[in-house]
């Protein structure tokens, strides 16, 4: 065998993952079909629990300088620093969960982050290396794949499919990719538009919305079926766009490229067969709408990069609960994300009721339902074990322990982590860190086990007991000898 993991795709969930791995004590082999960097406009920020994530392993400084001119932009943009539920911009995070915040940073610049973290680790991306074959015995998975060399076969005892919604892995593994077809095709280009003024002003119209600003453009069309999904768009693919959106014939100009993408929401049945795992848009694709694939993904990668050094150092049983944890997240998402796409809808009835939901927005109980929908904040995972704190399977908030450390500080090195008053006189046997603690600053916790992903495996409230057989049940569960 050539290595333990190789994780197939350098996109942001691949980097973190590979991270993760490498903190845990496993150095995968990390593939990338593209010879660079991607600079692609995607994404303008990542959602709470991933920069919660991102900030426990040292990123924190990097995220609050880009999240600075995410904000500018955001303001420039929208007239509003408040997030949207299909395109109404009512939703205030900070009202939801005060003191959690994600980060406003552009796709691009965050890439290029996780690969200095991951850089820093001592792992390096094999770039213009394709993945093109992919086979799997019962003790590990054979790899074909294009290099710049010519081709080589690669053998490893799992192999990650961070590929991307069209990924090899998925489709060369069988996976079931399960789902709903487009509603909508969203095209944005950056071209000017000969006689600007024929434009309508930007929103909702009789084919779907339309948005325009200086040099940018952009439909989300309801009126067409998915074209070829391997050309690129094209300046008259665009403009054949505008024409059933908007009713108006405009010609498209000083053309710079752009993006299709549409609001198709599917997910793989499973995100593990045998060796073989998804994460990230291998193992779900929905519409952008509330700015959640990225935050999804990166989690993704949080949950499975220590899950999977564990198994390979042969603790099996908890690679299983990557899909068990995971996939109910990611399939709370596509639905949110079909919720969005129906009140995309044009039309008078789809008018009125956008009108009845931007009212619902103004209560505040409707507001931070939504914000905590967008962000997965509320969500638990079930434990395998009783776990009566209301926090368990949670992740956990950003606590200040003892009066001046931010736990971000003592989560760096992706080790568990036992915060507790009495920590020395807990035998964990070496399996987790441990911190005696005076105060976690949370009027609900007394002592808290962390798992490496920054889930509540264990905790107690103050006046409860504070070492009772269920915090034994987590360490013998997270974390075996
Ligand atoms: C226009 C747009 C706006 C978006 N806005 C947001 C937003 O606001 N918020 C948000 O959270 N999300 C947003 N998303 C979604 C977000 O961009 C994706 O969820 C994210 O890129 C997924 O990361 P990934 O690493 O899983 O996949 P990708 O970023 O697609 O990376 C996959 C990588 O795998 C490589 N690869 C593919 N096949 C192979 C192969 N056979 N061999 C080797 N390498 C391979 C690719 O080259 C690529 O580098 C947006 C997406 C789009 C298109």
């Amino acid at each position: 065998m050539d290595t333990d993991v190789v994780v197939v795709g350098a996109g942001p969930v691949g980097l973190l993952l590979a991270a993760e791995l490498s903190l845990a004590g496993v150095r995968p082999i990390v593939l990338e079909r593209r010879a660079g960097p991607n600079e692609t406009p995607k994404a303008r920020g990542i959602g709470v629990l991933a920069a919660e994530a991102l900030r426990r392993r040292g990123l924190g400084d990097q995220l609050d300088r880009e999240h600075e001119k995410g904000l500018a932009a955001l303001e420039r943009d929208h007239g509003t620093t408040k997030t949207h539920f299909a395109w109404i911009h009512k939703v205030d995070p900070e009202a939801a969960d005060p003191g959690r915040h994600g980060a406003l940073i552009a796709q691009p610049a965050l890439e290029q982050v996780l690969r200095r973290h991951l850089a820093d680790l001592g792992v390096e991306v094999h770039h213009g290396f394709t993945v093109t074959g992919w086979e799997q015995s019962p003790t590990e998975v054979t790899l074909t794949v294009q290099t710049p060399k010519g081709e080589r076969r690669l053998s490893a005892g799992y192999v990650v499919g961070c590929d991307g919604g069209h990924s090899t892995i998925r489709k060369l593994a069988g996976f079931g990719f399960p789902g709903t077809p487009p509603l909508m095709t969203v095209r944005y280009a950056k071209a000017e538009v000969a006689g600007r003024d024929l434009l309508p002003a930007p929103g909702r119209l009789a084919g779907g919305t339309l948005f325009h600003d200086g040099d940018m453009i952009a439909t989300f069309d309801f009126t067409d079926d998915v074209p070829d999904r391997d050309a690129p768009l094209s300046a008259e693919e665009l403009r054949d766009s505008v024409r059933r959106v908007a009713s108006v014939d405009v010609a498209i100009t000083a053309f710079q490229g752009g993006l299709r993408f549409t609001d198709q929401a599917r997910q793989a049945d499973t995100y593990r067969q045998g060796r073989t795992l998804l994460a990230g848009d291998a193992a779900h694709v929905h519409s952008p709408n509330g700015g959640q694939g990225l935050n999804l993904g990166l989690m993704d990668a949080m949950n499975l990069g220590w899950k999977l050094a564990a198994t390979v150092r042969g603790q099996v049983s908890l690679l299983d609960s990557y899909t068990d944890e995971r996939h109910p997240v990611g399939a709370a998402v596509l639905h949110n994300t079909r919720a969005q796409s129906a009140l995309l809808r044009p039309g008078p009835h789809v008018d009125a009721l956008r009108d009845i939901v931007s009212d619902l927005m103004d209560l505040p109980e409707v507001n931070r339902h939504l914000s905590r929908l967008l962000s997965g904040t509320a969500h638990r995972y079930p434990l395998p074990y009783s776990a009566d704190h209301p926090l368990t399977g949670s992740h956990c908030p950003p606590l200040i322990v003892n009066h001046t450390t931010p736990l971000a500080d003592l989560a760096r090195s992706g080790r568990p982590l036992l915060l507790h008053p009495a920590a020395d006189a807990i035998d964990t046997g070496g399996r987790v860190d441990q911190v005696t603690t005076a105060s976690l600053d949370h009027a609900d916790l007394a002592a808290v086990l962390l798992r490496p992903d920054g889930v509540i495996a264990w905790a107690a409230a103050p006046g409860e007991a504070l070492d009772p057989p269920s915090l034994r049940q987590a360490l013998d569960t997270w974390f075996a000898a």
